[in-house]
């Protein structure tokens, strides 16, 4: 098998210091390895998504002297094989709809004392099930996996994966995947957004696969949810890559970089006369 990075921005705003980081470690990798890097277009998030900032990100990966193969995959060619896997997996009982707005998880969450914070998990707040026997009709609203019901589905299988990398808490090596864990701490995770018809982790672990990636280099911040991309692996038999998530590129204050970041955008960078040399030093690549 190849061995294959990729990277895949959400061209919802100009890629920054971190992005760099990311997509030049990835190619990098590749490069070492005599591999393929590959770029992918997250973009089904269509209120958000913008050509212009795609084809910014062509331009910024160019400049930052990284190549990749043609034609680049773009998740919003790729929504009717989303829709396949969930119609696969609403016939098969382990999917929900779900009518909850924010509030109305909010309002179910069990607080045990007053003021105290809901569960977080990796995808959010960690859903109180609220819909899971309402028997809503698939189109009612959103579709969350049925968490007990996939691991029951499943046998309850040993799942791991394996980090190349180092997670938030100098997680490294084989990583267990406890059924407790994703009941727990994850819970029912929504697989389509009603105004998207899939979610991040659908889309990713399914085109991961179906672009033969040996290895997936991202941020530690996506380090938890890998425990979700396992899970879906393991429901729709996919091959299971190697992870690297690596250290995040912070701010002068210590402050994770965000898309709004625009002080620290790449095409900043390149219009003040830095070069792709000197931006590689700063992020210490
Ligand atoms: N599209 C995601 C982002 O922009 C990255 C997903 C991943 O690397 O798994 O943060």
């Amino acid at each position: 098998m190849t061995f294959t990075t990729r990277f895949a921005p959400s061209p919802t705003g100009p890629l920054h210091l971190g992005h760099a980081y990311s997509a030049a470690l990835a190619y990098d990798m590749a490069q070492a390895q005599g591999g393929q890097f590959l770029l992918r277009i997250e973009d089904i998030d269509q209120s958000r998504a913008r050509p212009r900032w795609e084809a910014q990100i062509y331009r910024d990966l160019a400049w930052l002297g990284l190549s990749w193969p043609e034609p680049v995959m773009r998740q919003s060619d790729r929504f009717a094989h989303y829709q396949q896997t969930l119609d696969r997996l609403w016939h098969q009982g382990l999917l929900y709809a779900c009518t909850c707005n924010r509030r109305d998880i909010l309002a179910a969450t069990a607080a045990p004392q007053e003021g105290a914070e809901p569960p977080i998990g990796p995808d959010g707040i960690i859903y109180p099930g609220t819909c899971r026997h309402a028997g809503h009709a698939r189109d009612a609203g959103a579709l969350r996996l049925d968490m007990s019901k996939a691991l029951q589905w499943l046998g309850y299988p040993p799942l791991s994966f394996f980090e190349d990398g180092i997670g938030p808490e100098n997680e490294t090596g084989e990583i267990a995947v406890q059924p407790a864990y994703l009941t727990r701490h994850v819970g029912d995770v929504v697989l389509a957004r009603r105004d998207m018809g899939t979610s991040y982790h659908l889309a990713v672990v399914l085109d991961d696969a179906a672009q033969s990636v040996s290895h997936v280099v991202r941020g530690r911040d996506l380090f938890e949810a890998t425990y979700i991309h396992r899970l879906l692996q393991a429901l729709l038999d996919l091959p299971v890559p190697r992870y690297h998530h690596h250290r995040l590129i912070r701010d002068d204050a210590g402050k994770r970089l965000a898309k709004r970041d625009d002080a620290r955008a790449i095409a900043l960078y390149r219009e003040n006369g830095v070069s792709p040399e000197d931006l590689r030093a700063m992020v210490g690549l």
